[in-house]
């Protein structure tokens, strides 16, 4: 590569990356060179492997990657993240007790990260690996690799590393009722991907908590807090839920990112005028009214924008 990154768009990489689980694999332990689509990478026993940059533009870089990041998550939906500080088994290890993530991590590490994102897609995995923030010369890469190298934890273990799984399924009102307001505020899919995959055992585990609630009951809170993980398992943008409950306040919304306010309309109804809103994953826009009335609530009613032509 010459230029420190790419030079072809994050787009173009998506339509690269589609290609590769069809490259071909090597005899023993050589790397094949490929290109496709102008885009050079090699591949080993293990994995196919897109260079992206090696650059010290660090805000360059970021903001590459990033892009990447979205499209992948519209892409591929579920995302999930390898911790490649956990696998370091080497040529010195036992072999019968040799863990086959070390593989992949190492070569994590070898970029200089400590972990990297990752989707499943089919039998593969795709994943984005980029140098922590210390490291002078950044480096990203793609790597393409069954999905087998990277086999964790079978669904029921989600509890040990997704915080949320776990407090939902203690049962616990202390801890269910945190949670769900915890799912009501992200649209992160490294949060919801394993609440996608416990969904039934988290139903279960909730079924029969008395979770009590003043005004509005926290029972069906929780129900909203599930429908938005079910959504999000059905890759239906998370924007959709804002009609069907009350206390999603726009100003919050719009400094988490996931909408931006676009325009202010009085209300003669209301003290606050109404706002028009548009979801900055999918371009749904909303007028969303706020009224009183124990609490502040809002109301928000989808309009008609080109997209429904
Ligand atoms: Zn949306």
């Amino acid at each position: 590569m010459s230029e420190e990154i790419v030079e072809a768009s994050p787009e173009q990489v998506m339509a690269v990356i589609e290609q590769m689980p069809d490259l071909p694999w090597p005899e023993g332990e050589e790397w094949l060179e490929w290109e496709i689509d102008g885009l050079e990478g090699q591949t080993s026993y293990l994995m196919h492997v897109l260079p992206l940059a090696a650059t010290t533009d660090a805000a360059a870089l970021a903001a590459y990657t990033s892009r990447l990041t979205w499209l992948a998550d519209k892409r591929w939906v579920a995302r999930f993240r390898f911790d490649a500080t956990l696998f370091t088994d080497d040529a010195d290890t036992d072999p019968a007790s040799y863990d086959r993530r070390s593989a992949p991590a190492s070569l994590v590490r070898s970029l200089d990260a400590d972990n990297a994102a990752w989707w499943p897609r089919g039998e593969n995995a795709v994943m984005l690996v980029v140098s922590a923030e210390a490291a002078e010369t950044k480096k990203a890469a793609v790597l393409v690799l069954p999905s087998q190298w990277l086999k964790g934890p079978p669904p029921t273990a989600y509890a040990t590393t997704s915080p949320l799984v776990a407090d939902f399924l203690s049962g616990d009102k202390d801890r269910v009722i945190p949670a769900l307001w915890a799912v009501m505020k992200t649209r992160d899919p490294e949060v919801l991907t394993p609440l996608a995959h416990s969904l039934r055992a988290i139903e279960r585990a909730t079924a029969n908590v008395e979770l009590g609630g003043m005004l509005a009951s926290n029972g069906s809170h929780l129900a909203h807090a599930l429908d938005r993980v079910a959504l999000f398992d059905k890759r239906v943008c998370l924007c959709t839920a804002y009609p069907s409950h009350q206390f999603y306040d726009p100003d919050k919304e719009e400094a988490q990112q996931h909408v931006r306010i676009l325009d202010r309309v009085p209300n003669e109804r209301q003290w606050v005028p109404d706002r028009i809103c548009e979801c900055r994953d999918c371009g749904r826009k909303y007028q969303v009214e706020q009224g009183e009335y124990h609490y502040t609530w809002w109301k928000w009613t989808e309009v008609a924008t080109d997209r429904d032509r």
